[in-house]
């Protein structure tokens, strides 16, 4: 899977080095198992899907986590890309909407050693109530509509976001800086086309 992640032009080695070190079948279920490896979505708890790895890997890549730093995650799924983000050393806090996922993810990171902070909520609202940021980096998993604000005040002035956008055809994948608090300030690079499952707000909750 490494091999073929290089390929696909990631070369953060620390990346790589936790994509190795993460067996990604621990995430999904046993029945999919032949499908770990290769670089395909695979469906998870609750309808929801675990990106691909090339998208995970490059998810995180963009992200440029550095041990120690804070990271908000929103859509915990099936907890592979906060496995990830927490084996590059990162202090991960991750929201899920879906109590079932939640409930599930929650206990299987914890009995396989992932000290990742679990919280159920409405992740376009970042984690109002318990206040352990401001955040060095955040990390979307699902397609936003568009740039949540409670996100961008959570993150760190110097942080970068990393989040797919809808467009017409699919989401856009963005980088953040906040190199300032005024949205004049918020540096965007575009990164290309993926498809996500939809971010849904607080109006959406079921
Ligand atoms: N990072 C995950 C990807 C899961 S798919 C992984 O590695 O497996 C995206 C997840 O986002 C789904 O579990 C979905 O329930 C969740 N989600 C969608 N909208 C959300 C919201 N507003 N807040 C929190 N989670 C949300």
């Amino acid at each position: 899977m490494v091999e073929a992640l290089r390929a696909k032009g990631i070369n953060d080695e620390a990346v790589l080095k936790a994509m190795e070190e993460v067996p990604r079948h621990w995430f999904i279920d046993s029945a999919l198992d032949t499908f770990a490896y290769e670089d395909r979505a695979l469906k998870i708890n609750c309808d929801q899907t675990i990106s691909h790895p090339s998208t995970v890997a490059m998810q995180s890549q963009l992200l440029n986590v550095q041990p120690g730093m804070k990271v908000l995650e929103i859509g915990t799924g099936s907890g592979y890309q906060a496995a990830i983000l927490f084996k590059m050393g990162a202090k991960v806090f991750s929201v899920e909407r879906q109590k079932g996922l939640f409930d599930k993810t929650r206990a299987m990171l914890a009995e396989l050693g992932f000290r990742v902070r679990c919280f159920l909520g409405d992740g376009y609202q970042g984690l109002k109530e318990v206040n352990y940021g401001p955040y060095d980096r955040v990390i979307v998993t699902c397609g936003a509509r568009e740039i949540p604000t409670a996100l961008m005040q959570q993150l760190k002035v110097g942080g970068i976001m990393v989040i797919p956008l809808d467009d017409e055809t699919g989401q856009e994948m963005l980088r953040i800086t906040k190199e300032g608090e005024e949205r004049e300030k918020w540096r965007v690079e575009r990164f290309g086309a993926y498809s996500f499952v939809p971010m849904l707000d607080g109006r959406q909750m079921n």
